[in-house]
C-alpha cells in the first residue's frame, strides 16, 4: 500500500530536559481571555470563552536558545504579535470538568498568536470566519514543551513581549477571564481532546504591529524564552 504522494511530516516540538519529542495533533485558540485585551478590542464583559483553530503545519518551532524566523505574510499590512501560554494536552478526554483538567495537562509551551489584523476585522465585520486573518501559514510559532510537573506555580507566572528589547505586552497567568481548568472544561465539551492537542489560552493587552526586521522575544516564567524575527 503506498501513498498517491508521500504523507506530510508530523509536526512535533521538543521537550524540555527530554529527547522526547511532542507530537502536534490540532492547535485551539482561546478569543478574547484577558479583561483588559478584550476592552482594547472594543469589549467588555465576561462571555462565554469562544474558540477558533490554527492548522496544525502553522506551528514555528522554536527550540530554547535559537532564534528562528517567519516571513512577514501576504495580503496584510497589520500583522500584530500575542504572546500567549499554551497547553498541552496530554490524553485523550471530552466533558473534562475544570476540577479535573490537570490530569489532562502534559505541560505548557510560549506561543505567539500571529494575527493578520487587518483582515481579520474585515471578517469580523462582515459576519465571516476569521480563518484568513488567524489560520495562515507560520501564524502560530511555539517554544519547547515544559511538562506540567515541573511548573507547578503557572497559574502565577507573569507573561511578556518585547519587541527589540521594548516591553509591549506584560500581565500574569492568574489575569486569564478563564483559567486554564475552566477553558478545558469549554473546549472538551465541544470537541473530544486528544493527546498533541495545543490551546493558545489568551493573550494579554498591549497587541501591536511588528514590521520586516523585528525580533520578538517572548517570556513566562519558568518556560524558555521564545525569540523569532520576522522576514
Ligand atoms: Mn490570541
Amino acid at each position: 500500500m503506498s501513498y498517491v504522494f508521500p504523507p506530510p511530516e508530523v509536526v512535533s516540538v521538543p521537550v524540555s530536559g527530554s529527547a522526547l519529542k511532542y507530537a502536534a495533533h490540532r492547535v485551539y485558540c482561546v478569543g478574547r481571555n484577558y479583561e483588559e485585551h478584550a476592552k482594547e478590542m472594543g469589549f467588555t464583559g465576561r462571555e462565554p470563552p469562544f474558540f477558533f483553530l490554527k492548522p496544525a503545519d502553522s506551528l514555528v518551532v522554536v527550540p530554547a536558545g535559537e532564534t528562528c524566523t517567519m516571513p512577514y505574510p501576504s495580503l496584510t499590512k497589520n500583522l500584530h504579535h500575542e504572546v500567549e501560554l499554551v497547553v498541552a494536552i496530554g490524553k485523550a478526554g471530552k466533558n473534562i470538568l475544570a476540577k479535573d483538567a490537570q490530569a489532562y495537562i502534559y505541560g505548557y509551551a510560549l506561543g505567539l498568536d500571529m494575527t493578520r489584523r487587518d483582515l481579520q476585522n474585515d471578517m469580523k465585520k462582515q459576519g465571516r470566519p476569521w480563518c484568513i486573518g488567524k489560520g495562515f501559514d507560520h501564524s502560530a510559532p511555539i517554544g519547547p514543551i515544559t511538562p506540567a510537573s515541573q511548573l507547578p506555580n503557572i497559574e502565577k507566572a507573569s507573561i511578556e513581549l518585547s519587541v527589540d528589547g521594548v516591553v509591549r505586552q506584560t500581565s500574569t497567568i492568574e489575569k486569564l477571564i478563564w483559567n486554564i481548568g475552566e477553558v478545558i472544561e469549554h473546549l472538551s465539551a465541544a470537541w473530544e481532546l486528544q493527546p498533541g492537542d495545543l490551546i493558545y489560552t489568551g493573550t494579554p493587552e498591549g497587541v501591536a504591529a511588528v514590521v520586516s526586521g523585528n525580533v520578538m522575544t517572548a517570556k513566562v516564567t519558568g518556560l524558555p524564552d521564545l525569540t523569532i524575527k520576522v522576514l
